[in-house]
């Protein structure tokens, strides 16, 4: 099933927490993470009666001139930006209305995507369902709400559109770090159905589940003669599947006004211009230049420009070594790693310089990709640990001595006549079996160039 035939169109809303000391409208922390429930507050965030909003969070209006700055989105300097109140009826909302801004950019772009606009609000507090219970504590929490056109054709463009979106946000340092700040909303149509929407979905990886599911949802229905009407639907994480939720509000609904407690944004051109200078290389620049510069594939050169602190260790280190090998070593192994504990580069706390060691043993033959392995690991654990000082702490040094790995060849080919006849008989497995024995005995360390050497002759 090719979304170009079924003719899909996709277009995402994604809330981002903008990074900043405090929240919107008022002095309570922004990082509403480590508090108790209902601490973390204020009359201001939990709209109690006659509280007023303090003046719009000067750093939070800044980080969201960076992003439409970087989504190349024309921001508005020539009007005033009224902030509305949008009201709807929920117990994570205590004064009735969400404070959202007018567009405050317009007409942006990454790549083939359009970005219709990007504004500011407030974060809703937590609400959860199945308890009950209420938390304030994220309520008033500065966010950036980022719109694009639907101009998706597939789940898989999305997916590829929310990478690239993530890693221009780690560029930037504009969006608070902690996983669960983002939530998207998702609007999917098919030819011939209406429009769906899927909201609050947390996360990147789950915007694609939940299209996925919709695409094949909708599409099923609208084969067999169903309709798909225009509807909100709730994505389910655990299940990876959307519910149906209610119709779809209108703009009607929601009883947007003005809200003439606060005065309007005014964004003057030499902000604009000062924002503009603070934009830093973006990955998809970056990418280009990189693998021209070093001469390595695009893609790699991509995988590694998705996040800044990568492609600057990529850049340090490719002074001193043949930057393909390289480039394949931390797209390799060392990605490999990071992402099994959902880490980024700058989260492992590694210096470049432990890196470099660490890069040097392999090309220095010191270690063994298998040995390297165990001190990348290692060294995650306790970023504080030199690759080579640990090496010989846990008796990993590479064994290149040809005599000491006979030793053990002879003694592993003794213990294993009958994988000796399988080779004999011509079987290739026999010898990765042997080779596989040698390198357990040795803990990896034994110089697999030389252990296939003897392997051969002695089985000759
Ligand atoms: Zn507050
Ligand atoms: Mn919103």
């Amino acid at each position: 099933m090719e979304g170009k035939d079924l003719e899909v169109m996709i277009g995402l809303e994604i809330h981002v927490q903008l990074a900043s000391q405090s929240k919107i409208f008022c002095e309570c922390q922004a990082n509403y993470r480590e508090s108790e429930p209902n601490s973390n507050v204020c009359p201001i965030c939990t709209g109690q009666p006659g509280s007023k909003p303090m003046g719009l969070n000067k750093t939070a209006l800044e980080n969201l001139l960076k992003i439409a700055s970087a989504l190349n989105a024309k921001i508005k300097t020539s009007e005033k930006i009224y902030v509305q109140r949008k009201h709807y009826f929920y117990p994570d909302l205590p004064s009735g209305y969400q404070r959202t801004s007018k567009p405050i950019a317009t007409e942006g772009r990454i790549g083939k995507v359009r970005i219709r606009e990007v504004h500011i609000e407030e974060d809703p507090g937590r609400y959860e369902l199945k308890k009950g219970l209420v938390d304030y504590n994220r309520s008033g929490v500065p966010l950036a709400e980022i719109v694009t056109e639907p101009d998706l054709k597939t789940p898989e463009e999305a997916r590829a559109f929310l990478e690239e979106l993530e890693a221009i946000l780690g560029y930037l340092n504009a969006v608070r770090e902690e996983a669960g700040g983002t939530r998207i909303d998702a609007n999917i149509s098919l030819k011939g159905g209406n429009r769906v929407e899927v909201k609050n979905i947390n996360s990147f990886k789950g915007v694609y589940t939940a299209l996925k599911y919709e695409t094949v949802r909708q599409h099923s229905l609208l084969e067999k003669g169903g309709k798909i009407t225009q509807e909100t639907r709730h994505y389910d994480e655990a299940g990876g599947i959307t519910i149906g939720m209610r119709k779809k509000e209108t703009a009607e609904d929601y009883r947007y006004i003005p809200d003439p407690d606060i005065p309007p944004l005014e964004i003057k051109q030499e902000q604009v211009e000062k924002v503009k200078k603070q934009i830093p290389e973006l990955p998809r620049e970056k990418t280009a230049r990189v693998s021209k510069e070093y001469e390595i594939k695009e893609e790699d050169a991509w995988v590694l420009a998705s996040e800044k602190e990568l492609v600057d260790l990529f850049e340090n280190l490719a002074n001193e070594f043949d930057a393909q090998p390289l480039a394949n070593w931390m797209r390799g192994p060392l990605k490999k790693q990071l992402n099994y504990r959902n880490m980024q580069f700058k989260d492992s706390k590694l210096t470049t310089e432990h890196v470099e060691e660490l890069y040097g043993m392999i090309t220095k033959k010191e270690a063994t990709d298998k040995t390297a392995d165990t001190l990348l690991i290692k060294m995650l654990e306790n970023p504080q640990q030199k690759p080579r000082a640990l090496a010989n702490k846990l008796g990993l040094v590479r064994i290149d001595n040809e005599k000491a790995i006979e030793r053990i060849v002879e003694e592993t080919l003794a213990e294993n006549l009958k994988a000796i006849e399988d080779y004999k008989k011509g079987e290739q497995k026999a010898l990765h079996y042997l080779a596989g024995k040698i390198m357990a005995k040795t803990r990896g360390t034994a110089a697999p160039e030389i252990v296939q050497k003897l392997l051969k002759e002695k089985m000759a």
